[in-house]
């Protein structure tokens, strides 16, 4: 199962989550319990990277990734 980071807006908490594929619904905040978290785009770098093998060029995600995080 992969790891998506998630963010909480009840209080700025980001915390990991291993959510299983068929799995819609986002996590409860691991620090507060506040169901109103999102899920966070960074986790989607990890993946593809890791996923992209060797040989095949995989162009970076826009607004994803230490240069376009701001
Ligand atoms: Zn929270």
């Amino acid at each position: 199962m992969p790891i998506y980071e998630y963010k909480c807006n009840e209080c700025g908490q980001v915390f990991e989550e291993l959510v299983s594929a068929s799995s819609t619904e986002s996590p409860k905040c691991a620090d507060c319990k506040s169901p109103d978290t999102v899920k966070l785009l960074s986790a989607c770098c990890k993946s593809a990277s890791a996923s992209s093998g060797s040989g095949s060029y995989a162009p970076p995600i826009e607004g994803c990734g230490p240069s376009g995080f701001s």
